[in-house]
């Protein structure tokens, strides 16, 4: 029987009632369709989910299809359909490697590239909506192929249609469309300016900026590492709040406020957590606030999801005492509520 902990970057979970490995696509739709009515759970690199202790009572599906088909044009660029069970950071380095610009920013973050689209992943102010072209999924409702255009993925802050479709999508193989180049994306993030010392909207070569981007979140625990228990976490726990502008105005003047196209404020779940006296490094029982990076909630070594979840529903509290904000968790909870 297999324990999800072993699956799982925050190492906690407890058993799946079936589990299986999936690495073809007529498997993984064989292995979808064999489960009928009975639950199902997809996983990729298992580093965005809390499973509880209990495990899952019904089947898991491993998604390790690899796949690239690659269509180059000099002038449009390149066309790169990739299978869902791809590695996403070797899939970034390759497209590096090979000249490729648009991924760049995303370096170092972990996980499938079956997984990106569903929360529409993004690091340092850029997000896959900005580079996928299509999604091709399998629908499980209709038992049949489904492919999604940009538009259609309804993407936004770390959501989109597959994440508010509750299941509902397998996401079989991605389409990007990037650009051939030496230069990066312009940096609108200002840390990441300042740590290559350049202004906000320059660009920097694309090697350059993947090896700034990979320092800046290794000093966050921020990157998978086997060594450091800082990154045995989910990454962040909770999402950046978007508040109506006149929420935002209550807040003290030191927070963060990034104006969106619609007219709300995103601030900082960081800021907030820091704000209402929760501090890194701290720990109840196994779990633990990085010390390197508040939002993410860590496994200290021998944390129960019960654990993680406990510490989650503190900090939670501590912000909404302190600011009335009620932060809403980015990773996936499986057979957990917060
Ligand atoms: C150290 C660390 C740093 C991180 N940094 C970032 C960051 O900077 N930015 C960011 O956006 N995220 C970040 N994350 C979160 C995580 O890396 C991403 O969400 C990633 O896309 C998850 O991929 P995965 O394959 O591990 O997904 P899993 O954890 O296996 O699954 C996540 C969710 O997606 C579903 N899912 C997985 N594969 C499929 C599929 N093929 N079809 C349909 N549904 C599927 C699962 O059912 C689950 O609901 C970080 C995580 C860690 C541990």
């Amino acid at each position: 029987m297999a324990d999800l902990r072993d699956y799982t970057s925050l190492r906690v979970g407890g058993p799946a009632k079936k589990f299986v490995e999936v690495g073809t696509e007529p498997e993984i739709i064989a292995a979808i369709e064999a489960a009928g009515d009975s639950p199902i759970l997809i996983i990729g690199g298992g580093t965005n989910i809390l499973v509880a202790d209990s495990g899952f009572e019904g089947t898991v599906i491993r998604i390790v299809n690899h796949s690239l088909q690659a269509e180059v044009d000099a002038c449009s660029g390149a066309t790169l359909t990739i299978g869902a069970g791809e590695n996403w950071d070797e899939f970034v380095a390759f497209m590096i490697e090979k000249g490729f610009a648009g991924l760049e920013s995303m370096s170092g973050i972990p996980g499938s590239v079956g997984a990106a689209p569903i929360q529409n992943i993004g690091a340092y102010g850029h997000e896959i909506s900005e580079v996928v072209a299509r999604v091709r999924c399998w629908d499980r409702k209709e038992s049949a192929y489904k492919t999604f255009s940009n538009s259609e993925c309804e993407f936004s802050y770390r959501s989109s249609i597959f994440k508010r479709s509750n299941g509902r999508y397998v996401v079989l193989e991605v389409t990007f469309q990037l650009r051939q180049g030496e230069m990066s994306l312009p940096i609108t993030y200002s840390e990441l300016a300042n740590y290559l010392n350049v202004k906000l909207g320059e660009r920097v070569l694309i090697t350059e900026l993947r090896k700034a981007v990979l320092v800046l979140r290794a000093a966050k625990g921020m990157l998978l590492d086997e060594k450091d228990s800082n990154s045995w976490s989910a990454g962040s726990f909770f999402i950046n709040p978007i508040l109506d502008a006149k929420d935002a105005e209550k807040l003290p003047s030191s927070a963060p406020r990034w104006p969106q196209e619609d007219g709300r404020v995103k601030t900082s779940a960081a800021w907030l957590m820091e704000n209402s006296g929760v501090k890194k490094g701290e720990s109840h029982n196994g779990a633990g606030i990085s010390s390197k990076h508040v939002l993410a909630l860590v496994n200290t070594g021998s944390a129960s999801a019960d654990d993680i979840l406990e510490l989650a529903r503190r900090a939670r509290k501590a912000v909404e005492d302190k600011f009335g904000i009620l932060l809403e968790v980015e990773v996936a909870l499986v057979g957990l509520n917060l």
